[in-house]
């Protein structure tokens, strides 16, 4: 019988600090899935890489996640490829149960997404199950899965994993296939009673083409209407690679009267603050107002991160062979688990670290009153630029530090990646560098 996830002690996910510790640490045990998305991060194949992590490997990646923290080890995710068509998934989920993991799978909806082996998963100590649902209707769907009865299997297996007594996470790649579906797909997922749905915004990378992106402009529509779905919705919402959905909350939260904010979570921060109060002054007000009572996802241990996740700041990726990435979508290679310790990549990498420091950001994202509860996708930086330093090329926000410069395309590829300071007056540049 499996454990139920009130075997664990809920941890205090505001006492994260992700220099230390990942909130998320998704891992990649196979590149092989029977389906061919259009947009696929991975480039799934049809067969498993022999290259693969062994099962002893897998069993000892799990044991160096738990060593992150006693109190709040990483949410652990086994994703793919199509996590079934590794033999040793079931074994990985149930090790990961009983060492004190909290664990989930996105499963691809084949025909080896059972019930049976749903069943097995939840048995073996599964605590949430995300599939992929990417349009309202089988047409849309089908086509961006390139598979005809995909969607049909896709809600039946919503269907089956809540009998199983699982909660239910749906993943929404945001693209120019399914633009003009969102208000479908927001009234589809109002039905579905999942827990939370995770709209991914489409990076360059894998199969995704830049060509598959919506426009800045369209990114700010889609994000609004997220916004006024998460307010009227049972479910929490989150956004991957879109960490500008967090601004979008806040300005709808100030006026709408909503906000009390102290400004500590907001540049210019108080006299004196710097990194250090980042770290200790509690939970952001975007968390805490649009996250459902209590601050868990309804019925699991998942709950969310208590400050704003990003590319290799309270995330990281591991794929098939043991390569280290600050996330999917972005292939910088920060080491590999079998050679160190993915607590040691996750610290100490160079390019992790630079990551985590906000005030190496470059273009408008290092002027932007809302940088340290956004900091813009690092993985869209790095697909457009080469830069992962490099300004969100897709905000069309301008930030008050910015805004009496006249005749500037802050989205022009030399303005991703220069250094504005010198567009900006002295005070702002000084109460900037101040709080850093
Ligand atoms: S300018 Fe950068 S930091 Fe500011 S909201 Fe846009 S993406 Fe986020």
């Amino acid at each position: 019988m499996a454990k139920s996830v009130e075997h664990r002690s809920k941890p205090n996910f505001f006492d994260i600090d992700f220099e230390k510790a990942p909130f998320i640490a998704i891992w990649e045990v196979t590149r092989a899935c029977d389906l061919r998305c259009v947009h696929c991060r991975a480039e799934a194949i049809p067969n498993r890489d022999e290259r693969e992590l062994t099962k002893e490997q897998g069993f000892a990646l799990i044991d160096e996640l738990r060593k992150f923290s006693d109190t709040a080890p990483p949410l652990f995710v086994i994703t793919g490829g199509d996590p079934l068509k590794s033999p040793y998934t079931m074994d990985y989920i149930k090790y990961a149960d009983s060492i004190g993991l909290r664990v989930a799978v996105t499963p691809s909806a084949t025909g080896l997404l059972t019930r049976e082996a749903i069943h097995e998963m939840k048995q073996n100590g599964l605590t949430r199950m995300a599939i992929s649902l990417d349009g309202s209707t089988a047409e849309i769907h089908d086509n961006f899965r390139r598979q005809p009865g995909s969607y049909d299997h896709t809600i039946r297996a919503i269907k089956d994993a809540q009998a199983e007594g699982l909660t239910v996470q749906i993943n929404t790649t945001i693209s120019r296939w399914n633009m003009n579906d969102i208000d479908n797909l927001c009234e589809l997922m109002q039905k579905l009673g999942l827990t939370l749905w995770a709209a991914f915004f489409l990076v360059p990378t894998g199969r995704g083409e830049e060509t598959d992106e919506i426009s800045p402009e369209q990114y700010e529509q889609a994000l609004n209407k997220l916004y006024e779905t998460a307010r009227k919705a049972d479910f929490d919402l989150k956004t991957t690679a879109a960490p500008h959905y967090r601004r979008v909350v806040l300005q709808h939260q100030r006026s709408e009267g909503r906000s009390n904010d102290s400004g500590k979570y907001l540049r210019p921060r108080k006299e004196g603050g710097g990194p250090e109060d980042r770290k200790t002054d509690g939970p952001p007000a975007w968390v805490l107002r649009d996250m459902k009572p209590g601050g868990w996802s309804r019925g699991d241990a998942i709950g969310r991160a208590g400050r704003g996740v990003n590319d290799g700041n309270g995330f990281i990726f591991i794929d098939h062979v043991g390569e280290v990435y600050p996330s999917g979508f972005l292939p910088l290679k920060c080491g590999n688990v079998k050679e160190k310790s993915i607590v040691e990549i996750y610290r100490n990498n160079p390019h992790l670290k630079a990551m985590r420091d906000f005030s190496r950001l470059k273009g408008k994202c290092w002027a932007c009153d809302y940088r340290d509860v956004c900091g813009g996708a690092r993985s869209r930086a790095f697909a457009v630029t080469g830069d992962y330093l490099a300004s969100e090329p897709y905000c069309t926000y301008v930030p008050p530090a910015l805004e009496h410069v006249q005749g500037v395309n802050w989205l022009a590829p030399d303005m991703l990646i220069k250094d504005v300071r010198q567009h900006m007056k002295p005070e702002d540049i000084k109460q900037f560098e101040k709080s850093e």
